[in-house]
């Protein structure tokens, strides 16, 4: 099949498997580049491992530690007539590059929510790990099912309490306008926090504790986000930030459970980046474009692999403490938050227009990153060629 991006609004249907291939190589080889972590973690869980922060985890684990690594994903596989998802495609070549480093790795898509994919974890770590000194809880999705009372909640992206008026970029059209997202019902606000709270992060923790699968000096990390004032009605303060306020709480109810392995849980705050997530907030994308302007000028830009190779080895694995903020969490998105750039943000933001977006922001490179998310654009690349969509992971 001769596969070209399709976007519809914010995703794109179609994904390359080639592409796909080559942006993995690219986060290895540049893990590779840093060298080896030293004592880092060697059996790692990666809940939600094949795009986004998910992925970089699990690259650095595997490619700066030397680790054993099982991932969990939900991915489609190709059909007949469809390509695979992104994420597949980010799988196989894992796979295909971990076998070829003589590193271990094991996948399982299906739902992470779920009893039943937590009980094949569970059965594969027992055969295959031992235990598990590393959890990274990554997962991002619009709903989730309690196993408990089989109930489907969704997430929102929604303001609270009153609606909120913000510039945004229509990545369909390229237009720039003001749109207006009403606030969330209190069913949203409950719905959003099921999904991307805490909850179901401490199910697998206490699963994995009850099966006796956590090895002394166990650390398990998820990853949160705070961002400038300019987007908080609609992160921050809004339901997906409601959502991070419980797993922030949840975070510490762990951290006392991991206490008792000699472990640690907490949050990492890392930076905004294009990803199939993030893509899907309203204004989000507009703030992204200012914000890889202003830190690609100044030299400070970093994808997902840069920011969690950092996490690694300047935070979690420098063989000294964790640099907690005053509440408790771990700030990747520190350069993000230099004044200097926020204010540079704030003084673009007004600014912007549908005539100067490509000009006064990145909004070119977001453009590229989001279609490099599914292996489009990527130099080296033959787009015109017939490529084989059913690949094996
Ligand atoms: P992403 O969309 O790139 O990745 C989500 C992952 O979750 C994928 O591997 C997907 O397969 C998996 N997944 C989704 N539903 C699943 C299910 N039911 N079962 C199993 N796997 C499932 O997302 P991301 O942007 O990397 O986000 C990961 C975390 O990082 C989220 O908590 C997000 O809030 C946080 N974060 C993101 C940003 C950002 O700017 N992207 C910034 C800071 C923090």
């Amino acid at each position: 099949m001769i596969i070209k991006p399709k976007v519809r609004g914010f995703v794109c249907v179609t994904a390359h498997p080639e592409g796909c291939a080559a942006n993995v190589r690219e986060q290895i080889d540049f893990v590779r580049s840093k060298g080896s972590v030293k004592e880092g973690p060697k059996n790692v869980l990666v809940l939600g491992s094949s795009t986004g922060y998910g992925l970089a985890s699990r690259i650095v684990s595997a490619f700066g530690c030397g680790a054993n690594t099982l991932g969990v994903y939900f991915e489609r596989p190709a059909d007949a007539n469809k390509p695979a998802s992104a994420g597949w495609y980010n799988t196989a070549a894992f796979q295909k590059e971990a076998v070829a480093a003589g590193l271990n790795s094991w996948n399982i898509n299906g739902d992470a929510f779920s009893d039943e994919i937590k009980a094949q974890v569970v059965a594969l770590i027992k055969q295959h790990m031992g235990k598990v000194d590393l959890i990274v809880y990554s997962l991002a999705s619009p709903r989730r099912t309690d196993p408990e009372t089989g109930i489907t909640y969704k997430s929102c992206l929604k303001p609270i309490g009153q609606a909120y008026s913000a510039k945004t970029v229509n990545t369909d059209t390229d237009e720039v306008s003001t749109i207006t997202v009403e606030p969330a019902s209190t069913e949203e606000i409950e719905g959003t926090k099921k999904v991307m709270g805490g909850e179901d992060w401490e199910r697998w923790i206490q699963l994995l504790d009850k099966e006796n699968l956590l090895a002394e000096g166990v650390a398990s990390v998820a990853y949160d986000y705070i961002g400038p004032s300019l987007t908080w009605p609609i992160y921050t303060h809004g339901t997906i930030g409601m959502a991070k306020v419980h797993l922030k709480e949840t975070a510490e109810r762990i951290n006392s459970l991991l206490k008792l392995h000699r472990g640690v849980a907490f949050c990492s705050v890392n930076k905004a980046l294009v990803t199939q997530a993030s893509s899907a907030i309203p204004v989000i994308p507009l703030y992204i474009s200012i914000l890889y302007k202003l830190m690609k000028e100044k030299g400070t830009h970093e994808g997902c692999i840069e920011q969690i190779d950092r996490l690694f080895r300047t935070q979690m694995y420098n063989q000294s403490c964790l640099d907690f903020d005053d509440e408790g969490l771990i700030r990747m998105d520190d350069l993000e938050m230099l004044p200097e750039i926020q204010q540079g943000v704030e003084s673009l933001w007004p600014q912007v227009t549908t005539e100067n977006v490509f000009k006064i922001t990145d909004y070119e490179g977001y453009k590229k990153e989001f279609l490099k998310l599914f292996g489009f654009g990527i130099e080296g690349v033959d787009y015109e060629l017939d490529v084989e969509t059913e690949v094996d992971i």
